[in-house]
């Protein structure tokens, strides 16, 4: 500021001089004084041209090339300049946090849509694409209702009560393939809605597996319950006769069976969904557990067989190397569960093979083939669901629970085997578990030492 007072006052003597030295000798008063006049005009000048360039400057909007380096107007251009840049680095700061925030919500694995005070989708996430089938280009600033056309959706977003969601049919849903979305709105800012969406197909049908799991546990515990009920009350009101007595006794003695046997499947299928995966480091041998099946299955086989009549053909090929990597009493239930559904559905004089097969490429093959009823095509896929049975009368007949196939699918997965079922209605099944290379070995022959 004193700077541009002393340039304006140097400005000035310099004119008054130079206008005395150029007047008249008796007019030398007036010259000097309109010498400083139009100096300071002069300086004026300069000065307000100056200032334009510096408004030029500005409103051109690029401060990269301040126009003025000195005087008062080149330190007006630099602070200018200091605070677009100042605002600049702030506007770039927010736009990251803004950049990274919309990144986090991108990456959430819940649907996020942002609605307008009017409904309308001011953005969404790619998941929220998905599960609404929505499209940037096309669906911003759209109403979401209009594109969200679900009755109990409509209702939700008309009313005001949105502490609980809503449960909805997402994009791609059929009968055949359900898509379920929880909806929930969360009213923010100045009547601004956020939209949270979350795929429920699993969870509903986890929650529908356990109440169909629950109601035929309680129906199969029931059935057998209301015979030892009527039984013991028969015992307690009838006078019956020794004979009698033993009969009903043998009655209520096979309905306990039943119902310990119910009992010990459903643990057996809860210990192998809650225990962690059988190590790779214990190993059974496949001959000893065909011995064993052998020893138990025959006795089944003379068990159910008819008094008379033929019996059952079982066949065991014992010729097994190798060891499995896996819990022996898993391998053991999972594959006494396919001989003894063998032998309970194969009728009388009936054959039945148990064997264990090496394929070419290292796999091997525990199998067990029947000459029974066999199975139609469309009740294969669902065998291994809990309580599925195709013959209910003669599993039933037999102490079977519907829980076998479960437990065989679960210790298949276990050991990283393959559960194969090739049935043929009227000829016979072939039950298979393809255990893969990595989990098998052939155990080197003990070395005798000679005396
Ligand atoms: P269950 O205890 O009823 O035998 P499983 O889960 O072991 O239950 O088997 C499911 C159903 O599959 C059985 O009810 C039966 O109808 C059918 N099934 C299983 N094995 C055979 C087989 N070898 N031959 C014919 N049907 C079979």
């Amino acid at each position: 500021m004193f700077l541009r007072l002393f340039s304006f006052l140097l400005i000035q003597c310099l004119g008054g001089v130079a206008g005395a030295l150029v007047a008249p000798e008796d007019l030398q008063i007036r010259g000097a004084l309109a010498g400083m006049l139009a100096a300071g005009l002069l300086w004026v000048l300069f000065d307000f041209s100056r200032g334009l360039r510096l408004l030029n400057w500005l409103r051109r909007g690029d401060v990269s090339d301040v126009p003025l380096k000195h005087g008062l107007w080149g330190e007006v251009a630099d602070r200018a300049r200091r605070l677009v840049r100042a605002r600049e680095q702030q506007i770039r700061e927010s736009d990251t946090r803004l950049q990274d925030f919309l990144a986090a919500l991108q990456a959430s694995p819940n649907g996020v849509v942002l609605l307008d005070a009017e409904g309308r989708i001011e953005w969404f996430n790619q998941t929220a694409a998905t599960h609404f089938g929505l499209d940037a280009q096309r669906d911003l600033l759209q109403h979401f209702g209009n594109l969200v056309r679900d009755p109990a959706y409509a209702a939700y977003a008309a009313g005001t009560d949105f502490l609980q969601d809503v449960t909805m049919p997402g994009r791609g849903h059929s009968p055949s393939r359900p898509v379920r979305l929880s909806v929930h709105l969360h009213p923010y800012g100045d009547g601004r809605r956020l939209l949270l969406s979350r795929d429920v197909t699993a969870l509903e049908q986890a929650e529908a597996m356990r109440r169909d799991f629950v109601a035929n546990v309680s129906h199969e515990i029931r059935t057998p319950l209301t015979v030892l009920t009527g039984f013991v009350e028969t015992l307690q009101s009838l006078p019956l006769d020794e004979t009698e007595r033993a009969r009903y006794l043998d009655l209520m003695a096979q309905q306990a069976e039943r119902m310990q046997t119910l009992v010990s499947d459903l643990l057996t299928l809860s210990r192998l969904e809650g225990s962690p995966l059988p190590s790779s480091g214990e190993w059974t041998s496949v001959r000893s557990l065909l011995l064993q099946l052998e020893q138990e299955g025959r006795a089944l086989s003379a068990v159910l067989s008819p008094p008379e009549g033929p019996s059952q053909v079982l066949a065991f090929n014992l010729a097994a190397q190798e060891d499995i990597a896996g819990l022996s009493t898993e391998l053991h239930s999972a594959m006494s569960n396919l001989v003894s559904n063998a032998i309970r559905y194969t009728p009388a004089g009936g054959h039945i093979e148990v064997g264990w097969l090496r394929h070419d490429d290292g796999r091997c093959e525990f199998y067990v083939q029947d000459s029974g009823p066999g199975i139609a095509p469309e009740h294969i896929p669902r065998l291994t669901e809990r309580f599925y049975r195709v013959d209910r009368s003669r599993s039933r007949d037999t102490g079977g629970t519907g829980l076998g196939l479960a437990i065989v699918k679960h210790v298949a997965q276990r050991h990283g085997a393959e559960l194969k079922i090739d049935s043929t209605p009227g000829k016979g099944s072939r039950f298979s578990m393809v255990f893969p290379a990595s989990r098998l070995r052939v155990p080197r022959p003990t070395v005798v030492a000679a005396d």
